[in-house]
């Protein structure tokens, strides 16, 4: 058996955000109207214990469209989709309700707006995620991707340049991005307020003290969960060993060896119940938290469920 640290300190807020929630809403609501099956285009949000929740309740994951039958019902997923993606479901004739983050939405609305005024479009996020994918696909011949310092410090761009970012990304290494692009590029024009989204900001503001104050923070979430693993990058800058975990079982006893206070929180896409289960395993003498914002943002759900 682990042993036991003297103390869990818990990040809030943490775990699931606003969109995550509609996320899922979304779908259990397509399932009570239009019953079982309903297909979900890719993950919902990026949580294996949801998805596989959400899987026993009748939902079936696919990876493309070409996998879900002619006039079946599709929900896109939180990280939105490229209008190429909703063009192939309209010629499948499918009945589509879109999940997509409104947040997500509106770094989709920009980018058409950017590139429709002549801009190049630099979107700063991480090559294969969804989310980017959707967003390129807006306007793929007027968006270069950017990935970290390095590529901003050598792409080249004509004239009229914009940024956008991923909503999940590091604050503080989209900081750096943007102002070695704004040194090179100095008439750069960028979103109107962040696209970096609220929770993601949030959660990475309450870590950074709970990580001064652990000898090793946990992080709860999915390997592909882009919020999460910015999650672990922050505390391990912070000089403190993090590691991330999907689960309880996922906790190996020998990380917590010589650790009093374990650092705790939870990813935008990882349910509240599963930081209960690791405190639970956890065993700590007792269970403090460290808050830095109240969270009271909800999102409506689409017409297409409400009823
Ligand atoms: Fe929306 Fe942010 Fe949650 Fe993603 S992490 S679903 S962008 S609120």
């Amino acid at each position: 058996m682990a042993p036991a640290p003297h103390t869990v300190l818990l990040a809030a807020p943490r775990s699931f955000c606003a969109g995550v929630e509609r996320a899922i809403e979304i779908v259990e609501h397509a399932l009570a109207q239009r019953g079982r099956p309903v297909y979900v285009r890719k993950q919902i949000v990026h949580n294996a214990r949801v998805v596989a929740d959400l899987e026993r309740r009748g939902a079936v994951f696919v990876d493309e469209l070409t996998h879900v039958p002619r006039g079946a019902t599709v929900v896109f997923s939180a990280h939105g989709v490229s209008p190429a993606v909703r063009a192939e479901a309209g010629g499948r004739h499918l009945h589509v309700v879109d999940a997509t983050c409104p947040l997500v939405t509106k770094v989709h609305a920009e980018a058409r707006r950017f590139a429709g005024r002549g801009d190049t479009v630099l979107l700063i996020g991480h090559a294969g995620h969804e989310e980017v994918e959707g967003t390129l696909g807006e306007a793929p011949d007027d968006t270069i991707l950017v990935e970290n310092v390095e590529q901003a410090r050598t792409v080249t761009v004509p004239e009229r340049v914009s940024y956008l970012t991923q909503t999940t990304l590091s604050v503080d290494e989209t900081a750096r991005i943007v102002g070695v692009l704004r040194a090179r590029f100095p008439k750069l024009a960028g979103p109107a307020s962040d696209d970096i989204c609220y929770a993601t900001t949030n959660r990475q503001q309450a870590l950074s003290t709970v990580a001064e104050r652990s000898d090793l923070v946990l992080v709860i979430g999915s390997a592909n969960s882009s919020n999460s693993v910015r999650l672990v990058e922050l505390a391990e800058r912070a000089g403190t060993p993090a590691h991330l975990i999907d689960d309880a079982g996922d906790i190996r006893p020998e990380w917590l060896d010589g650790v009093r206070t374990v650092g705790l929180t939870a990813g935008a896409s990882a349910p509240p119940e599963l930081v209960d289960e690791v405190v639970a395993a956890l065993r700590p003498v007792r269970v403090l938290e460290h808050r830095t914002a109240t969270e009271d943002i909800r999102f409506t759900l689409p017409s297409s469920v409400r009823s």
